[in-house]
């Protein structure tokens, strides 16, 4: 399990070193991980870890779900924008992971996304299954 505070209210951040450690501490050589937000207003995704990308990603999330647009769950929550976000953006990735190590591209890392922050206690499940 890995735990994370973030600082604002959208946040993308790179988590690709942390899984990787957990991924070392299994021992699985060969295997699949799977990596999994437990909350409703955070996503995982992997994708290029590029700072104006980031943005980018932050940018076209606040124009496709606008905040404040009429949402009924806002009326006692006021975050019906950042469970939606989530559910576009998805909750889970699995990486293959060979020889001890996430078997990810050149250019992927694993993402974690923040959408209701900030939050002082994020978890997320790593399960490394052998194959
Ligand atoms: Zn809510």
């Amino acid at each position: 399990m890995l735990e994370l505070r973030t600082s604002k209210r959208t946040e993308i951040i790179d988590i690709t070193d942390k899984v990787q450690e957990e991924v070392r501490k299994t021992g699985v050589r060969d295997g699949l991980a799977i990596i999994y937000t437990r909350h409703t207003t955070t996503a995982i995704t992997i994708n290029e870890g590029e700072r104006g990308l980031m943005e980018d990603i932050e940018d076209v999330m606040c124009r496709l779900v606008p905040r404040g647009a009429g949402y009924k769950h806002d009326i006692m929550d006021d975050n019906a924008d950042s469970h939606i976000r989530a559910i576009l953006l998805g909750n889970s990735v699995v990486v293959p992971v060979s020889n001890g190590r996430l078997d990810l591209g050149t250019w992927q890392r694993v993402l974690f996304i923040e959408l209701d922050g900030p939050r002082s206690n994020r978890r997320i499940v790593v399960k490394v299954i052998a194959t």
